[in-house]
C-alpha cells in the first residue's frame, strides 16, 4: 500500500524532506511512501528523488503484495537517491513516531 502523506511538514524532522523542495521553499509537494520488502522509502516524485527512511519500522510491509514491491522497486530504480534535508539522525531521533 502506498500512502500519500499530507504535507511535507508531516515528514519534517522525523523522516526527512526533499532537499529540492526545501531549497525552493515548496511545501506543497506530497511525498510518497514506498516499501521494498522490509525497507521503507520516501519519494518526491516531482523531483525524482528518494531516501531510505528505515527498515522494518512499520510491519505493514509484510502484508503488501510482492507485485507492489516490484512496482516500487521499478519506480525507485528510476529515481535518484539523496540525503533528506533533515534526517532523523540530525534531529537526534532514532525512530520515527508511532503511526
Ligand atoms: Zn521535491
Amino acid at each position: 500500500m502506498s500512502v500519500t502523506l499530507q504535507t511535507q511538514a508531516d515528514c519534517d524532522i522525523h523522516l526527512g524532506m526533499c532537499p529540492h523542495c526545501v531549497a525552493a521553499a515548496d511545501t506543497s509537494t506530497r511525498l510518497m511512501w514506498r516499501n521494498i520488502e522490509s525497507k521503507h522509502y520516501l519519494c518526491c516524485d516531482h523531483h525524482g528523488v528518494f531516501w531510505l527512511v528505515g527498515e522494518n519500522d512499520y510491519p505493514a510491509w509484510r502484508y503488501e503484495p510482492a507485485e507492489l514491491h516490484a512496482q516500487n522497486k521499478t519506480k525507485i530504480g528510476s529515481m535518484q537517491r539523496v540525503e533528506p534535508a533533515h534526517s532523523r539522525a540530525s534531529a537526534g531521533l532514532s525512530r520515527p513516531p508511532p503511526r
